[in-house]
C-alpha cells in the first residue's frame, strides 16, 4: 500500500530482483514526454531506440509493477514520432493524479541530479550515492542531498470574514490566503507572523497547524495553518501582493484550484461559517 503522494517507492537502483518492466520519463525543461493523442508516457521501446546516446538514466523507484526511470534531454525539437512534449501541471487530473505526482517527482530528481554533477564546494565531479538520495565529491567528500524549500500558508480570519490576497505573479485573478519561504532559523510560526506583518501589516494570533502539501515544480512543502486576525490595519505590500480585502462566504472573489491546500483552507473557513 502506497500511502505517500508520490504514489512510488523511491529507490536509487533498480532492485536486482525486478523482473517488470521499465517506464522512462523523458524531461525538457518543466515538460514531460507524452504520447501525441493520450497523456501517458511514450512507449519504453520507443524512447530507447530513440535516445541511443543518452546514458544518465536515473533510478526514481517502483509503484504497481514497474519501475520507474527519468531522462533529462537538453533537445526539444527532436523527439520521437507520434510524441510531443506537455508542460508536467497539464498531468492534473482529480479522477487520478498518480502520473502527476510521480512525473513531478521525477522532474524534480531529474532537475536535482543535473544541478549537482559538480561538486558545489571544489568543482570535482561527484559520485550519484548508491544507497540513499545523494551526490558524493569523491575530492573533498562533501555530500549533497535533494533540496526541498519549506513555505507556510495561513488562512486569517476575523470573525465571519477571511482575508485574501492577490499575488503579483497569479496570472487569473485568483485571491488566495498568504503564503512565504521559511527562513533559515525561523520556527514556523515565526514564518507565519513575518509573512502576514510583511504582505498586509495584520499581525495574528491562534496560529494551529492544518495540513500539508508538497509541490515538486519549486521542491517546495507547503506546511499549512491557520490563524486569527489580532491587530492592525490592512496595508499591502504592492510587490508581492497587489490587492486583498476581507470577505464573507457569501461573496467570495476567484479561488485557487480545488486540488490545491489554499482551497481547502478557505473550505475549511466556508464550513464553520455556513
Ligand atoms: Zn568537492
Amino acid at each position: 500500500m502506497l500511502t505517500s503522494m508520490i504514489y512510488l517507492q523511491p529507490l536509487v537502483t533498480k532492485p536486482e530482483d525486478f523482473t517488470g518492466e521499465t517506464v522512462i520519463y523523458v524531461y525538457h525543461d518543466l515538460d514531460i514526454l507524452v504520447e501525441k493523442d493520450e497523456l501517458t508516457p511514450v512507449e519504453t521501446s520507443k524512447v530507447l531506440s530513440y535516445y541511443t546516446k543518452e546514458k544518465d538514466f536515473i533510478s526514481l523507484g517502483v509503484a504497481e509493477g514497474y519501475y520507474y526511470e527519468a531522462l533529462f534531454v537538453d533537445d526539444r525539437g527532436n523527439i520521437p514520432k507520434g510524441t510531443r512534449f506537455i508542460n508536467v501541471r497539464n498531468l492534473f487530473r482529480i479522477d487520478d493524479d498518480r502520473f502527476f505526482y510521480r512525473a513531478g517527482y521525477g522532474r524534480q530528481i531529474a532537475e536535482w541530479d543535473r544541478a549537482t554533477r559538480f561538486c558545489g564546494k571544489c568543482g570535482s565531479k561527484t559520485l550519484s550515492g548508491t544507497k540513499e538520495r545523494s551526490k558524493i565529491c569523491p575530492s573533498c567528500g562533501y555530500v549533497s542531498y535533494p533540496k526541498v524549500s519549506p513555505a507556510v500558508i495561513c488562512s486569517v480570519t476575523r470573525g465571519n470574514e477571511i482575508l485574501l490576497a492577490r499575488g503579483s505573479k497569479f496570472t487569473l485573478p485568483v485571491y488566495s490566503v498568504l503564503a512565504g519561504f521559511v527562513e533559515p532559523g525561523e520556527t514556523l510560526e515565526e514564518t507565519v507572523r513575518r509573512e502576514i506583518m510583511e504582505e498586509t501589516g495584520i499581525s495574528v494570533k491562534n496560529i494551529r497547524y492544518f495540513g500539508n502539501q508538497p509541490w515538486p515544480f519549486s521542491s517546495s512543502m507547503m506546511i499549512a495553518f491557520t490563524a486569527a486576525y489580532s491587530s492592525g490595519d490592512l496595508t499591502i505590500d504592492n510587490d508581492e501582493i497587489i490587492d486583498a480585502g476581507w470577505y464573507t462566504e457569501d461573496a467570495l472573489p476567484m479561488l485557487p484550484s480545488p486540488y490545491s491546500i489554499a482551497r481547502k483552507l478557505i473550505e475549511n473557513f466556508i464550513s464553520q461559517h455556513t
